[in-house]
Order: C-alpha cells, then structure tokens, then sequence
C-alpha cells in the first residue's frame, strides 16, 4: 500500500509510523509514502500557498491551482482524501475499506483549510478524525495511515487479532472486554489486592468466551450504547 501526502510539512512524515508495527512494516516494504511539499509548486519569489478568503473573515485559504499542481505531479493517485474536520468521521469499518486499496493521496490542510474548487474539481472525499479542529491534516493524515497499516496483511502477528478488538467482527462491532496478565495478584501501593477474574484461569474456553461477551456488552452499554 502506498500513501502520496500533499502537505506543507514534509518533514514530519513518517513519525510515529517510523517506529514499532508500522516501522517494522515499512522496513519491510509492506507499506510506503511519498509526501509532496505543497509550497514546491508555488510560483512567486515568496513562494506563498494561501491567500485572503473571498466574502472576508479570519485566516488565510489555500490556493487551489498550487495543490492542483502538485496533486499532479503524484502518477498514482488512487483515492484522493482531503482531512478535514468536515468530512465522514474515520471508524474501523472505513480503515478497513481504505486499508484494501493500493494507493490513497492524501491532502493535509493548513489555515482555514483549501479552496473548495480543488475538492471538487478532483473528487476528494472529506475524512475527519473526530469532531474536533486540529491545526492541520499531518497528524489526521497520521492516524488514518496508522489504523489502516495495521490492518494490512502480515502487520500483526495474528490475522484473527482485529477482529477481536474493538469495533471488531468477531465482537459484533462492540468495544472489546477487559484484559489481565500476570500477576494473578497484584497488590497496588495503597495495600489493596486486585485479582485476575476467576473463570479466566480454569481453562473452560466455552465459560471464558462467554464471559468476555458479556463483559463487552457491559462495558459498550456504559461508555459506548450507540453501538448496541
Ligand atoms: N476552517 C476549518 C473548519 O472550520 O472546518 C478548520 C481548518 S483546520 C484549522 C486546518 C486543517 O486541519 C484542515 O484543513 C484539515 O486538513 C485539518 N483538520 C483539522 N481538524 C481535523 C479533523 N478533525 N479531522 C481531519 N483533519 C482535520
């Protein structure tokens, strides 16, 4: 899978995905990107992206004909997403969709964001990651790369893992149930004992799958029931 990102930070690519899974995969090729500096294809000697918004207000707006052109220099495109705090809000459904193509090109916005004749000259489908502004599309541009890395082929050592996680199929798309390691008992530093949930130390796979179940089905009901 390939990631070509339109930004006017190159430098901040790959980042966190430079490190753990996504590091070991890029390593191995599994993924790659190639970011493109907007401010490259600028054409005045101070080189500027932006320029005052039409009808007034605050902020600066970015040029459409400058991400047009670098948008263009980008042979293949596949899907062109433009992060935004506007657009269908990313869930594991839609990682898991984008996580099957090839190539996506993703534009990151900066200011008040992009002129909207780019979107629509070129098709970009608006995705957010969460109703919330952040101060540009890197880090969104991030997160998306991030939950879609994962889901590739060979990325976590087991396939089943992210259907068992939260939002998962094998879960019914609820949030996942609670997890315990060792030790078995754990005294905290106020003196208080915690112990590991009996029925998932006596083996019987039947009671602890049903157990889990139930648990997810508590906790989804407490933090999450618009996903019952
Ligand atoms: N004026 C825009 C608005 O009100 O919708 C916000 C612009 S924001 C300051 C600058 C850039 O950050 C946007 O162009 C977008 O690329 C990115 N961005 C901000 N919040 C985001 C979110 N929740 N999801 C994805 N991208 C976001």
């Amino acid at each position: 899978m390939k990631f070509n990102i339109l930004t006017l930070f190159p430098n901040m690519f790959p980042s966190m995905l430079g490190e753990s899974l996504a590091g070991k995969a890029l390593e191995r090729g599994d993924w790659s990107f190639n970011t493109v500096n907007i401010r490259n294809f600028a054409t005045d000697n101070h080189k500027s992206v932006d320029d005052t918004p039409y009808g007034g207000g605050a902020g600066m707006v970015m040029r459409p004909d400058i991400i047009e052109r670098a948008l263009l220099s980008v042979p293949d495109q596949g899907r062109k997403i433009y992060l935004s705090p506007r657009g269908k809000v990313l869930n594991q459904a839609l990682a898991k969709e984008l996580s099957q193509e090839e190539n996506l090109t993703l534009l990151c916005g900066r200011y008040e964001g992009v002129d909207q004749r780019i979107l629509d000259a070129h098709n970009f489908e608006e995705i957010s990651i969460g109703d919330y502004v952040l101060s540009g599309g890197e880090p969104a541009a991030m997160i998306l790369m991030d939950a879609c890395i994962r889901l590739l082929p060979n990325v976590m050592g087991n396939a089943d893992t992210a259907d068992n996680e939260s939002f998962g199929e094998n879960i019914n798309g609820l949030l996942e149930y609670p997890h315990y390691t060792r030790p078995a008992e754990w005294t905290d530093t106020k003196s208080v004992t915690h112990s590991v949930p009996e029925v998932l130390k006596n083996g019987d796979h039947a009671k602890i799958d049903e157990w889990r179940e139930e648990q997810s089905i508590k906790i989804t009901k407490k933090i999450r029931p618009d996903l019952l």
